[in-house]
């Protein structure tokens, strides 16, 4: 399933560079989460060594480091979640923990002998195009003060989930308890006994609402739309299984490809109105309905009136059982307003609580808003996206060369491994690097043309249409205009197939100069 071309094909020239004394390009990585170790690992791999991981936090793991709430863990398969040139395959469990996941993304620092490339507690500030000399200049502010770091290739890995949303609610600032997003865990805040406030319900709640719940004297969760919540096959692996597993390698890939094909076969869900999705809502809806519509939780708090799959579909098999307990309410009236020491709904109930968790998102439309890039020309990214983001394949903007967004617009996904998405970005990605470095690693630009591009966004923004996404409700896929901006909008495989081998046609490649050359 890997085929890993771009990588063969980026050491082949690497290897070629070499031999003939050309220089490698120089290489900036922002970000030391999944994308970015990927990138790092796969430049190693081919034999380059001439690049620096930036990262704003003090450790590795992106959204592994930031998210340590109780519950925390993944809903992909461990087993899929894991690269597939650098794989983890002695899982404990069906879906791993959030300790377990962050502990392999550190190992692969070690694995891969990544640490003398990170520079860590370092924050990019500004990240401009240079046309005279053809390279990007990061601005960077670290330890050791600001400074700039020139690159010939730029990795973006930033992901999409990782700057908190925090509602604008009136008097928000004035709670007098601890206030915490569901990312920035205050592990110092004991919550026994206590009366807690939770606002949201989505992906982040449902893992650390029991967990909070078995704790709290009570719970009010402020729910703005029901989920459609599934039943999660979690269980940890007996000792002969994960032997097997960690061992045998057909055995291995074997399972792997099923996960990969039983959770890719779940796009038929995702399909606007297809007949599996409206199938799926009617056993959801009466599941729910018998189970747990009572007096106390009528239809409308736990029976979602959108189609399945418009908002990602969750997987728990203690949220509906904390929903029911007596210390737990919820409240699906709108917040109108905080005060000291109780939140205000629109009904004009007050509710006590001594603690207040936002379990509220994230900044995920706004790609690259805390990030001034500017390109060819001084052209602002934040004004090419000015209708939304989007980028070639999620991967390359028009007018940006030599740089890649990992995990970048329209490359999100409702059924399947994110890491997948990663590694086909980086397959097409090397493969472009590898005509940057056939052409003079620096001082040659490699750019998506604006044709590609134009066509690439029309194509990705015709197959949303035909989405759940596209259905009756809010989610964090969409922005303010209705754009979805994203996740990729049909099967994996097809990612997978699109890039596979680069398109030459698609992509300008302008050679380095003489003196570039003699540089
Ligand atoms: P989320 O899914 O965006 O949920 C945010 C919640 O906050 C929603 O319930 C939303 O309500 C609510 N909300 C937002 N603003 C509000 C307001 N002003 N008043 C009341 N409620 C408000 O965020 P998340 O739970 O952090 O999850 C984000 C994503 O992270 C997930 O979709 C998933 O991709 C990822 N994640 C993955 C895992 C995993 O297992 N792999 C675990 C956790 C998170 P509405 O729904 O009505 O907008």
């Amino acid at each position: 399933m890997a085929l890993d071309i771009g990588q063969r094909t980026f050491e082949d020239q690497v290897r070629r560079a070499k031999v003939d004394g050309r220089p490698l390009p120089r290489v900036a990585i922002i970000g030391a989460g999944f994308s970015g170790l990927a990138a790092a690992i796969q430049l190693a791999r081919s034999g380059v060594r001439s690049f620096t991981i930036i990262e704003q936090s003090d450790g590795v793991g992106g959204t592994w480091r930031d998210n340590t709430y109780p519950g925390a863990a993944c809903d992909v398969p461990s087993h899929l979640y894991s690269l597939s040139f650098a794989p983890k395959t002695d899982w404990s469990r069906r879906f791993a923990e959030q300790p377990e996941i962050l502990a392999y993304a550190e190992e692969l620092v070690d694995r891969f002998h990544l640490g003398p490339h990170l520079r860590l507690s370092t924050s990019v500030d500004q990240l401009s195009f240079d046309e005279a000399s053809e390279t990007w200049r990061l601005a960077v502010t670290g330890s050791e003060g600001p400074e700039t770091i020139t690159a010939d290739t730029v990795f973006i890995g930033c992901g999409q989930l990782n700057r908190p949303y925090l509602p604008d609610i009136d008097g928000r600032d004035t709670f007098s308890g601890p206030a915490f997003h569901s990312a920035r865990w205050d592990h110092s805040t004991d919550l026994a006994g206590k009366r807690v406030g939770v606002v949201g319900s989505g992906a982040s709640a449902i893992q650390f609402v029991p967990e909070v719940a078995a704790q709290a004297a009570s719970t009010t969760i402020f729910q703005r739309s029901p989920n459609y919540v599934g039943p999660k096959k979690d269980h940890p692996y007996r000792a002969t299984t994960r032997t097997v597993l960690n061992n045998v390698r057909p055995i291995q890939r074997a399972y792997r490809a099923w996960i990969y094909v039983s959770l890719e076969s779940r796009w038929l869900w995702l399909k606007k109105d297809s007949l599996a999705g409206r199938k799926l809502r009617e056993m959801f809806t009466k599941g729910i309905r018998d189970g747990v519509v009572s007096d106390r939780l009528p239809d409308a708090a736990v029976v979602p009136d959108y189609p399945i799959g418009c908002k990602r579909i969750l997987i728990s098999n203690d949220w509906y059982p904390t929903l029911l307990r007596p210390d737990v309410a919820v409240v699906d009236e709108a917040i109108i307003g905080i005060e000291p020491d109780a939140v205000i709904t629109a009904d004009g109930a007050r509710h006590d609580v001594d603690v207040l968790i936002y379990g509220t998102g994230f900044e995920t439309t706004n790609f690259l808003s805390h990030l001034p890039v500017t390109g060819v020309g001084g052209a602002s990214l934040a004004d090419a996206w000015a209708d939304g983001a989007h980028a070639y394949l999620g991967l390359t903007v028009a007018g940006f060369p030599n740089c890649y967004l990992l995990y970048g617009p329209n490359t999100n996904l409702g059924h399947n491994s994110i890491l997948f998405m990663i590694e086909r970005q980086l397959n097409l990605a090397l493969q472009a690097v590898a005509l940057q470095v056939a052409a003079g690693s620096v001082g040659t630009t490699v750019a998506v043309g604006e044709g590609a591009y134009r066509r690439d966004d029309e194509r990705t923004q015709h197959l949303v249409q035909n989405t759940a996404w596209a259905g009756s409700c809010t989610s964090w896929y969409k922005s303010a205009s209705g754009r979805i901006t994203n996740n990729w909008p049909t099967w994996t495989i097809r990612y997978w197939w699109e890039t596979l081998r680069i398109r030459p046609t698609d992509f300008d490649v302008v050679a380095a100069s003489p003196e570039h050359t003699a540089a």
